[in-house]
């Protein structure tokens, strides 16, 4: 049992950005639940973290999966009383190339399952445990493809799921501001991961820069906006 500590927990953290930010979060002596839907790789990761003396624990979880999304707040809950820091990272990209002229129904459904509607779950069970606390931050990891003021063609699933993401974070920080809760959406910019692929221009320390930053803002930080760099962006 630790409840001085903060406690933060990462979805979609075996890799990529989401594994970056546990990283960070750790070096700056934060409790981190790293939770990835594959129990081997998400081990895996939680293990070289610990080998660089970070505290780290590890839970399964699909973002997708409900009931799971309850075990991890009992879990955390129980073990520790408090969660601080939430950063939905968990994400899928789709047949980018499709046409929306083209896209099935169910591709647009899937980005929405995993993009949207688990981080929604996953912030209505959060929410009243930091309501409790008077603090909480919620970092919602968006993308340059949800902004509706640069939209442009294919991507359809993704785009709607970044955008809805956007929606979610506007409404909810709204919701909550009297609690000294900030919830944030953000972009990394393309980033050389498995999605970004090698061709992108920044590396995962780079897009994981801001989430730190909003991780961890001060009590009188923004809320409700769209951040890329520390900057706030349109939607
Ligand atoms: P990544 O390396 O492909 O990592 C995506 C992570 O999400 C993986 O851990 C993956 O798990 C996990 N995931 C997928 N479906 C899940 C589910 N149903 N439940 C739980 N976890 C799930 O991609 P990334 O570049 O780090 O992306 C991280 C976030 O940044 C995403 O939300 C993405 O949309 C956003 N983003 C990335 C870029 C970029 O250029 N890379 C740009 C803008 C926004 P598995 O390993 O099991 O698949």
């Amino acid at each position: 049992m630790n409840n001085n500590k903060r406690i933060a927990i990462v979805t979609g953290a075996n890799k990529g950005i989401g594994f970056e930010i546990c990283r960070q979060l750790g070096h700056k002596d934060i409790t981190v639940v790293l939770t990835a839907r594959n129990k081997t790789k998400g081990e895996l990761a939680v293990q070289s973290l610990q080998n660089e003396g970070i505290n780290v624990s590890f839970f399964p979880l699909d973002v997708t999966d409900f009931k799971a999304i309850q075990s991890l707040i009992d879990y955390v809950k129980n073990d520790w009383g408090h969660i601080d820091i939430l950063v939905n990272n968990a994400g899928i990209h789709l047949n980018p190339e499709e046409s929306a002229l083209d896209v099935k129904i169910d591709t647009i459904r899937q980005s929405m399952e995993v993009d949207v509607y688990g981080h929604i779950y996953l912030c209505q069970k959060v929410i009243p445990l930091m309501k409790e606390n008077n603090y909480g931050r919620i970092v919602n990891m968006s993308s340059k493809a949800g902004q509706l003021s640069s939209m442009g063609a294919k991507k359809l699933g993704y785009k709607m799921s970044k955008a809805a993401l956007n929606v979610l974070t506007a409404v909810l920080a709204d919701e909550v501001k009297e609690h000294n809760i900030l919830i944030n959406a953000m972009t990394p910019g393309w980033v050389r991961t498995e999605m970004g692929g090698d061709q992108a221009p920044r590396s995962v320390v780079q897009g994981a820069d801001t989430a730190i930053w909003l991780a961890t803002l001060p009590d009188n930080g923004p809320s409700g906006g769209f951040f890329f760099e520390r900057d706030l962006i349109p939607w």
